[in-house]
């Protein structure tokens, strides 16, 4: 184990003295948060430690092996008496365990003593863990009271993350890494690609692929069907292609990638290569910084191929329906206007939590003779040069696209109804994401899995404590930033607890925009801004605001986001299944777009729903890379008739 890395290295990371690192508020809490360091701040100390600084004093390593040790052999001892008493002891008050399908074959997080004991009256006798340990798999996680462990249940291996606290645990993450008898075919495993010897009527891979694609859909079933093949399907179905369970993927788009390739022609990922890996094959160290859309797309096309996924193109899904019965779903598509039907045991839906767009419905739309489409129709601004625009939405979409047509000689109006936050993406790197997802990270010996666990293993209920002193460092390193925006009449905010970005992505995934360069046109007004107004009405040439203005226009983009993802199951299963399963994303953080009460985990996202054999998928790449693995892993345990019983399935407490 090392020591908790200190400030003056911390400070070279992020290329400042330490004493503006320290002046930046890269506090010890702000050092854990990001993964700098493993020292967890005291929540019952916060106050008094946000003053405190990390320092170059070393860790007794011995210590740190002694106190997890410990504390794994008193954890295995209890569950293996099963004296959920005992175990339950050893976790403190205010603890918290997240759980990746390894106990509960859900994606659970319980808090307190009280959610241990319970989580483990109902799973524990099913689960039988065993071979608590500290692992080096992950590399070192420091400091003298946490750990990397792993430990098997009766039907996989799983990997977590440990902290103590006073000797008990304060942070417990378990996932489930893989199933007992059907790991992936990788390193020692791996296909040998090839029949040695003489073989009579030797198919060839290229033929042995081909006879799999004639096949799957006609003459056999999938066991699964993945509806959408943008990033979040493509990554599945690469899990389940290694995990041996057929699957198609159905899109209706011509070809892998589209989904980037048809949004607006400047858009570029907010997000760094090191976020946005794809599972088993990462970028090129060459790869650009920020992706270009059609490089994406094109990447992910290639990646369909060499992952030798079964990706129908140019299929459209029309509907779907679960029949109790035989447990299975009647699911019809048209694939090049050819309908036809696929009867898969499990459904998952890729569609896309940025794919239903929100439309407006403004007096007028139908008479206004201009241009109008919501952002995803957007196809750039070449056509607008010279011309008015007005874009509804002050977001990610609206700011990139007013941008654009400002670039391209348009006059643009940015219609701003609410406050929006905004971080610079520089800041957000550096301060932000940069500790685990950074060239300096790589550089500190972090590895895209170990970075995904170790967003993993903080709770959501406490992610936005540490998320405050991060936006706090970044709102006072842009302060003159901020000011000019505010000046120009922009209604800026920081989150309704000053969390910032990341916790309204998790909360309402909207409400922001990652500065790339559009906030310096709005302050200084070559993008004009109408804030804390609404649209009253369209006329045939114009937008009419609240404030009583007149804009004429000849574009209007509708850059009002998009709706939750049980809307596509509304479309293609049915209301009532939409109903059933209630409202997609959000956490029950009692904010805004994100009501109560509090769920612990991401409502529906890549776990058991309450339609039996239906899941939802997506996200960002991070979530879609990371999160992929369990889904796939639910997935292929029922596939292999492994029991399967979930802890905690989620209630429904909204439906959109
Ligand atoms: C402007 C903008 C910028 C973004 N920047 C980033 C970023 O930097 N990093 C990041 O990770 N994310 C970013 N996102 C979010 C991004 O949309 C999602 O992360 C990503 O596209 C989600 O991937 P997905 O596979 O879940 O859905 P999508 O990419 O939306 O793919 C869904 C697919 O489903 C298909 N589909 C839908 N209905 C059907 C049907 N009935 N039949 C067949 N096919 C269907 C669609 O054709 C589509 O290909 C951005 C989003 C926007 C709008």
């Amino acid at each position: 184990m090392s020591a908790a890395v200190p400030i003056h290295v911390v400070a070279a990371l992020h290329d400042v003295p330490p004493s503006a690192a320290l002046k930046a508020g890269l506090t010890r809490e702000i050092l854990w948060a990001v993964g700098l360091t493993s020292e967890p701040p005291n929540p019952t100390t916060w106050s008094a430690l946000m003053t405190e600084t990390t320092t170059d004093e070393p860790v007794d390593t011995s210590a740190t092996g002694t106190a997890v040790t410990t504390w794994l052999a008193d954890f295995q001892g209890a569950l293996a008496a099963r004296d959920i008493d005992a175990a339950a002891a050893l976790f403190v008050d205010d603890c918290y365990w997240r759980d990746l399908v390894a106990f509960t074959w859900n994606i659970v997080t319980v808090e307190g003593v009280e959610g241990v004991r319970d989580m483990l009256g109902k799973t524990l006798d099913q689960v039988q863990p065993h071979d608590f340990a500290i692992t080096d798999e992950l590399g070192e996680a420091g400091g003298p009271t946490e750990s990397w462990i792993k430990f098997e249940t009766s039907v996989g291996r799983g990997l977590g993350h440990l902290r103590l606290r006073d000797g008990k645990a304060w942070t417990l993450l378990t996932t489930l890494n893989d199933l007992k008898g059907h790991e992936e075919p990788k390193r020692d495993r791996r296909p040998k690609g090839t029949e040695h010897g003489v073989v009579p009527n030797r198919q060839t891979w290229l033929e042995q692929r081909r006879r799999e694609a004639q096949e799957l859909g006609h003459v056999t079933q999938p066991y699964a069907v993945i509806v959408g093949g943008g990033q979040g399907g493509i990554a599945l179905g690469a899990r389940l292609r290694q995990l041996g369970v057929p699957t198609i993927i159905v899109d209706r788009n011509r070809r892998p990638g589209d989904a980037w390739r048809n949004r607006y022609k400047s858009l570029t990922l907010h997000d760094p290569v090191w976020y946005d890996h794809l599972p088993y094959i990462d970028f090129p160290p060459n790869w650009p910084v920020f992706s270009p859309k059609d490089k994406i797309a094109d990447w992910l096309e290639m990646y369909t191929r060499v992952m030798e996924l079964n990706y129908w193109d140019s299929t459209e899904c029309k509907r779907a329906v679960y029949d109790k019965a035989s447990n299975e779903w009647t699911v019809v598509v048209e694939r090049d206007s050819v309908e036809m039907t696929l009867r898969p045991k499990q459904l998952v839906l890729a569609t896309g939590m940025s794919g239903k767009p929100s439309l407006p419905n403004f007096d007028g739309m139908d008479v206004f003779t201009g241009d109008q489409h919501h952002s995803s129709e957007h196809p750039g601004p070449d056509a607008y040069r010279g011309k008015k625009a007005v874009v509804i939405g002050s977001n990610n979409s609206a700011h990139d696209i007013c941008a654009a047509l400002w670039e391209a000689g348009a006059d643009v109006t940015m219609i701003q109804r609410s406050s929006t936050h905004v971080s610079k993406s520089d800041s957000l790197m550096e301060l932000g994401l940069g500790g685990l997802y950074s060239e300096s990270a790589i550089a500190a010996g972090m590895t895209t899995q170990k970075a995904d666990l170790t967003f993993a293993s903080i709770p959501y209920r406490l992610l936005h404590v540490f998320q405050i002193p991060v936006y706090d460092a970044i709102h006072e390193r842009d302060a003159d930033f901020y000011a000019r925006l505010e000046k120009a009449g922009f209604m800026l905010d920081f989150g309704e607890d000053n969390s910032g970005l990341f916790m309204k992505y998790l909360r309402r995934g909207s409400g922001y925009y990652i500065d790339v360069g559009a906030s310096e046109l709005v302050a200084n007004g070559d993008i004009k801004l109408e804030s804390g107004v609404d649209v009253v009405r369209l006329t045939e040439k114009a937008v009419v605001l609240s404030n009583g203005k007149t804009l004429p226009a000849d574009l209007v983009v509708y850059a009002t986001g998009y709706g939750s993802m049980n809307g596509w199951a509304a479309d293609l299963i049915s209301p009532e299944v939409a109903a059933k399963v209630g409202k997609c994303w959000g956490l029950g953080s009692n904010t805004a777009k994100d009501p109560g009460p509090w769920e612990g985990e991401l409502r529906n996202m890549w776990k058991p729903t309450q339609q039996e054999a239906l899941w939802f998928h997506g996200g960002n790449l991070h979530q879609s890379r990371h999160y992929s693995l369990y889904l796939a892993l639910q997935l292929k345990a029922r596939m292999e008739g492994i029991p399967t019983p979930v802890y905690g399935l989620q209630e429904v407490h909204h439906l959109s």
